[in-house]
C-alpha cells in the first residue's frame, strides 16, 4: 500500500508534542513551570483537519499547562498528558472513538513514539526525528518539528482525501454564520 492509499483511510490524526508540535525547546521558569513555543502553521493545519471532518488528538509524556491552553484553543478534544505507554493510550482512543488502527495517523519524533508509530495505520516522522523513528515511519516530513511538520503531514492527508472543496465550503459557511451574528 502506498502513502496516498494509507492517507485516504485516516479519520483521526494524533500528535506528539515535544519535538513534533514544538522544536523541543523548553523554557523553565524559576517556579519550575515549563514554557514551549508552538507554530501557527501547525495550528492552522489542525483547524483545517477539523474543517475537513477529521479528528485530532495529542499523546505526550510530559504535563504542561501551556499545552492545555493550546489544545483548548485549537479545539483538540483527545488530549492525553503524562503518558508513558503511548500504545496503550492509542488503544483507549481507538475504543473511545470507535476507530480501527488503519484509520489513525500518528506523527512523532523520538524513541518514546516508536511503539505507537508501529501500531498506527499511517505514521510520520518530523524531518529531524531520531533515525530509528524515521526507519519505522511511512512518511518523513521535509520540515522539522515545531516548524510546520504537522501541517505538512495534515496537508498530505487532506490532499489524498480530496478535502479542499469541503474545507472551502465550510469556511464560507463559517463566514456567513459569523456575519449573521453581527
Ligand atoms: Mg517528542
Amino acid at each position: 500500500m502506498n502513502n496516498k492509499e494509507r492517507a485516504k483511510k485516516i479519520k483521526m490524526i494524533i500528535m506528539d508534542v515535544d519535538g513534533t508540535l514544538t522544536d523541543g525547546t523548553l523554557l523553565i521558569l524559576p517556579d519550575g513551570e515549563e514554557l514551549k513555543s508552538y507554530n501557527v502553521k501547525d495550528g492552522t493545519g489542525i483547524l483545517l483537519a477539523h474543517l475537513a471532518g477529521l479528528r485530532t488528538g495529542i499523546i505526550t509524556g510530559k504535563i504542561s499547562k501551556s499545552l492545555e491552553k493550546r489544545a483548548e484553543k485549537l479545539k483538540i478534544i483527545d488530549v492525553y498528558q503524562g503518558i508513558l505507554d503511548k500504545k496503550k493510550t492509542l488503544s483507549e482512543i481507538l475504543g473511545k472513538n470507535n476507530l480501527k488502527s488503519d484509520q489513525i495517523a500518528y506523527i512523532g519524533d523520538d524513541l518514546g513514539d516508536l511503539e505507537v508509530i508501529k501500531a498506527a495505520g499511517f505514521a510520520a516522522a518530523v524531518a529531524d526525528a531520531h533515525p530509528e523513528i524515521k526507519k519505522n515511519c511511512h512518511f518523513i516530513c521535509n520540515t522539522p518539528g515545531g516548524r510546520g511538520a504537522v501541517r505538512e503531514f495534515i496537508e498530505f492527508i487532506l490532499e489524498a482525501q480530496d478535502k479542499w472543496g469541503m474545507i472551502e465550503t465550510n469556511i464560507k459557511n463559517l463566514t456567513k454564520t459569523s456575519k449573521k451574528k453581527k
